[in-house]
């Protein structure tokens, strides 16, 4: 048996036991006096049909008859003159007896007395009925009964208290190894699921159970175990695309490298192999540095700073920034903004994210075409376009484009220095402002990415 189900069973067993020993206790003592009682009262009553039969005919015929009848059970009766001389009495009068007559007190009233209750320490029960005759005192009816008969009639009480005692006890034992059981078995699940988790197992499904607290518990361990299986299955793919990323610059910079420090290369071939190898190790060291940014916000420690900017002259700042690399391959870049557009934004890591997408627009846009960053507000939400007329992506891609390590065409955008990391990052930074971005594209047309922020107009 497990801890859990030992301990629940304890404490179940311990509450009802006690339960039970208290109520049993009180219900045994009820009864007991109750018992008691009759008897006495059964006793005295006795006596005192005896004391009316006699105030009715005080002759020695109906005196035998009583100590007759009395002789019959197992009570026995003594009559006594109004001294306490003993006058009849139905059986042998022991010793006890007279004890108990003597000690009776002096003024008894009509409807009699009990002399004796102690039926746990004393021979008898006794008691007392004076017989009237014309108001004067004729003599007294006395009543014993052995204590012996009420002292079987309790143990045989006892003993039913006990039989019921360990009838119940039994099947209290029955129904809480049961009930324990039903309660902990889930718990126990859980708790073999979470230990294989923790050791990376994470193929368990737990059964759905109730909707209770518990079931609850067991639905959010599946899930759980199912988005740690998602989540190392991505970080293995992660680790898998960024070792394939590094691998490639590294054999041009090996392989050029090998080449470059051979006595017998040419000046300007050296030369032209040495800026290869520092073209590929500024990618390298490009893509580091989004590697690090990813790693940031994926351990949530990265936080953004939102300030109320005014767009337009924010955005005349980037605008003034990027457009001579523009102008440099006769590309164009257009800003429309209005001068009253306000929105809640970290000016610095928002730059981040229009910078990158200028850039893609750049890189994938032929010359004498046109890049516009148009940025309207509506019903309390800023919408900011980046739109290009480049080469479009494929419908089929644009789905994956924000996953990272994604590109369309490997060959052509690494060519162009591209990463495959920019867009997963604009999209973390994006909805970490609390915004949406989303993308259409036609190929050969243009594509157009929109972010959706809250923002206003003054
Ligand atoms: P990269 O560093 O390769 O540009 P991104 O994550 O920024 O990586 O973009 C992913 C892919 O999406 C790119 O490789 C490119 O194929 C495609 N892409 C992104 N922006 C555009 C755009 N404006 N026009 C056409 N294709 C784009």
């Amino acid at each position: 048996m497990n801890k859990i189900s030992f301990k629940i069973g304890l404490l179940f067993f311990i509450s009802i036991f006690l339960l039970e020993s208290i109520s049993m206790f009180f219900l045994h003592n009820n009864i007991l006096h109750s018992r008691v009682h009759d008897e006495l009262s059964a006793l005295q009553t006795r006596g005192n049909n005896h004391r009316e039969i006699l105030e009715a005919s005080f002759h020695e015929e109906t005196i035998k008859h009583i100590a007759l009848m009395e002789s019959r059970t197992d009570t026995q009766v003594i009559l006594t003159n109004p001294n306490g001389a003993i006058y009849m009495s139905s059986n042998k009068v022991t010793s006890e007896m007279k004890r108990i007559i003597k000690s009776s007190p002096k003024k008894i009233p009509h409807e009699g007395l009990i002399l004796e209750e102690d039926w746990q320490h004393e021979e008898y029960i006794a008691s007392i009925s004076p017989i009237q005759i014309n108001g004067k005192i004729n003599g007294y009816i006395y009543m014993f009964q052995k204590t012996q008969k009420v002292k079987e009639l309790i143990s045989g009480l006892n003993h039913h208290f006990i039989l019921a005692g360990v009838m119940s006890l039994i099947f209290m034992f029955i129904i809480i190894i049961f009930l324990t059981r039903f309660v902990t078995h889930p718990v126990i699940q859980m708790s073999e699921a979470t230990k294989r988790i923790s050791k990376g197992d994470f193929s368990v499904s737990l059964p759905t159970l109730a909707k209770d607290e518990i079931g609850e518990l067991g639905e959010s361990i599946n899930i759980l175990a199912s988005e740690l299986e998602l989540l190392k299955n991505e970080r293995n793919e992660f680790l898998a695309s960024i070792s394939h990323e590094l691998r490639t610059p590294l054999t041009y910079i090996k392989g050029y490298a090998e080449i470059a420090r051979r006595p017998d290369t040419k000046h300007d071939d050296r030369e032209n192999y040495l800026s290869i190898i520092f073209e590929e190790a500024e990618k390298l060291s490009i893509l580091v540095k989004e590697l690090f940014n990813l790693a940031k916000m994926d351990e949530n420690n990265f936080s953004i700073e939102k300030e109320t900017i005014l767009l337009a002259p924010y955005f005349q700042g980037i605008y003034e920034k990027i457009s001579p690399a523009f102008n440099e391959i006769n590309m164009e870049l257009v800003l429309n903004c209005s001068n009253n557009i306000y929105a809640e934004i970290d000016p610095i890591r928002f730059e981040q994210v229009i910078l990158n997408l200028l850039d893609n627009a750049r890189k994938y846009s032929e010359p004498f075409t046109e890049v516009a960053i148009d940025v309207i507000e509506n019903a309390g939400e800023v919408s900011i376009k980046v739109k290009d007329q480049g080469k479009g992506i494929p419908e089929e891609d644009l789905p994956r484009i924000f996953e990272r390590f994604y590109r369309v065409d490997k060959s052509r955008t690494r060519a162009l220095g591209g990463s495959g990391l920019g867009l997963s990052i604009v999209k973390q930074l994006v909805e970490a402002h609390g915004g949406t971005l989303q993308v259409t594209s036609t190929t050969e047309i243009g594509t157009v990415f929109e972010i959706i922020l809250k923002g206003w107009t003054r």
